[in-house]
């Protein structure tokens, strides 16, 4: 009989926090700028230099580990992690290895099979490294200290995660917290937010761990999915031959589909941690924990919860308006404006999302004024528009963010409500078309639509559909009679 095996992940995940300036120094920690110019001899590692530390970091890590159950250490402690490296001017990374500043926490995700906590083993603060820029013309390497020096908080979790979909919940709830948190954009294809997949596989049944290997550069969920999928198949098979599995961090390439060996993994003795004598342990006030505690902020599941109770949407148009603080924001201000939460849901979930995947934004790219959407929705209501100029000016309102009313006014878009002026353009269509007419008396319904349609037409489309079909409908079902 065929052997079952059991996939068992651990992730660790590096998050960059979004304070303005790096965690030992004033530099600006801004993305882009001209190579080497965000630096100062601390960042750069000149000998002499002294790290001061940010306390936004520290608060920033605070409240993510408080998001993330953990215990906090106070004092908690620098550590140098000895290596060698170009990108790494100081040959050491100030990091934590023996007090880290959070530990023991969990996150809950949802998976096909209910809901599960994964545990956090623990959090801790580091400095992020340069970068390295390969330059094959010239066959030389560049490196570019801009990043050296940006907040990092690294998260380790428990290997409590057993498929793809599973490490894929769990990223996505971590992003999202991150997200609400404001702490960090949490973008993987910047580089904001980066996974390292330390993946083993057993026997079904036997409690032993397996030799496990860690794999870098994933970028994407689906590079991820793709890479967990392929590395547990390369264990099973491994196994099956009767071979080990070799301790070692491996690289995937999403384009081949296919891993390879880096270097042999390294544990923490190699890297001769000990303590940074630069920095002083940091001690954390309980009251300003509490402080913290008490300001977190309404996280995605708070929030749909409230708006299924409070609003009466459905689970679904809940999902997509808190996949992002940005679009939760803006419903919810919208609605302020309004009063009309299903509404205000109906045209972020429709248009908005719409008109922003046509244009391939980021939700974060949105920026028109809620009160601008809520003055439309209020228009309509009314009564005073229709729906397909409706939607013509919130496509306004989403690009230019124009003023609605003011835009309905100077573009003539305003609904004839006027029933004489109506009857009489219904009129005009019945007498201009009677062959329509005629088949629709003869049973056909489609032509109404048809009469329907010229009606608009020659109201250049600003009139009431309804009203239109009730008096058309009226004038032809009474000729109708009298025939
Ligand atoms: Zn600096």
């Amino acid at each position: 009989m065929k052997k079952e095996y059991e996939t068992i992940i651990g992730l660790e995940v590096h998050v960059e926090l979004a304070t303005k300036t790096k965690i030992f120094c004033g530099c600006s920690t801004k993305f882009g700028g001209e190579p080497n110019t965000h630096t100062c001899p601390v960042c750069t590692g000149m000998p002499g230099a002294l790290p001061v530390l940010n306390k936004k970091v520290v608060e920033y890590a605070l409240r993510a580990g408080l998001a993330l159950h953990c215990e906090v250490n106070s004092p908690c402690l620098f550590d140098r992690k000895n290596y060698f490296y170009p990108d790494n001017p100081q040959n050491y990374q100030i990091s934590q290895l023996y007090l880290p500043i959070c530990h023991d926490g969990y996150v809950e995700i949802e998976t096909a099979s209910g809901k599960k906590n994964i545990r956090i083993h623990e959090m801790h603060m580091e400095e992020d490294a340069g970068k390295l820029v390969h330059d094959e013309w010239s066959d030389c390497s560049l490196v570019d200290y801009n990043r050296s020096g940006i907040p990092l908080i690294e998260i380790v979790s428990e290997p409590d995660m057993r498929t793809a979909a599973e490490v894929v919940a769990y990223l996505e709830k971590l992003r999202s917290i991150m997200q609400y948190l404001e702490v960090s954009d949490c973008k993987l294809q910047e580089g904001s937010m980066r996974a390292d997949v330390n993946l083993s596989v057993r026997e079904k049944g036997t409690l032993n761990l397996g030799t496990r290997t860690e794999m870098k550069n994933l970028n994407s969920f689906k590079a991820i999915t793709r890479a967990i999928e392929n590395e547990r198949d390369r264990q099973i098979e491994l196994l099956e031959e009767g071979k080990a599995v070799i301790q070692e961090t491996r690289r995937w390439d999403d384009n081949k589909e296919y891993s390879y060996a880096m270097r042999s993994k390294e544990d923490a003795k190699d890297y001769r941690y000990f303590p940074d004598p630069d920095l002083m342990p940091v001690n954390i006030e309980e009251e300003w924990l509490e402080f913290l505690r008490k300001n977190q902020p309404e996280f995605a599941e708070e929030k749909r919860e409230r708006y299924q109770k409070e609003f009466g949407l459905s689970k679904y148009d809940v999902l997509l308006l808190t996949e992002s603080r940005h679009l939760a924001k803006l419903f919810e201000e919208t609605t302020k404006f309004c009063g009309m939460p299903k509404q205000a849901a109906n045209w972020m979930i429709g248009e908005t999302l719409r008109l922003a995947k046509e244009r391939g934004m980021e939700y974060e790219e949105i920026h028109f004024s809620p009160q601008h959407l809520g003055d439309l929705i209020r228009i309509v209501q009314k009564g005073e528009i229709n729906n397909r100029n409706a939607k013509k000016v919130f496509e306004k309102i989403f690009y230019e963010d124009i003023e609605p009313s003011l835009y309905i006014k100077e573009h003539g878009m305003v609904s004839v409500k006027d029933t004489k002026k109506l009857a009489q353009a219904v009129e005009e269509i019945i007498a201009q078309n009677s062959k329509a007419v005629e088949e629709y008396r003869e049973g056909k319904q489609k032509t109404f639509g048809f009469l329907v349609g010229q009606t608009m037409r020659t109201m250049h489309g600003n009139a009431d559909p309804e009203m239109v079909r009730e008096i058309l409908k009226q004038k032809l079902d009474r000729r109708a009679d009298f025939s």
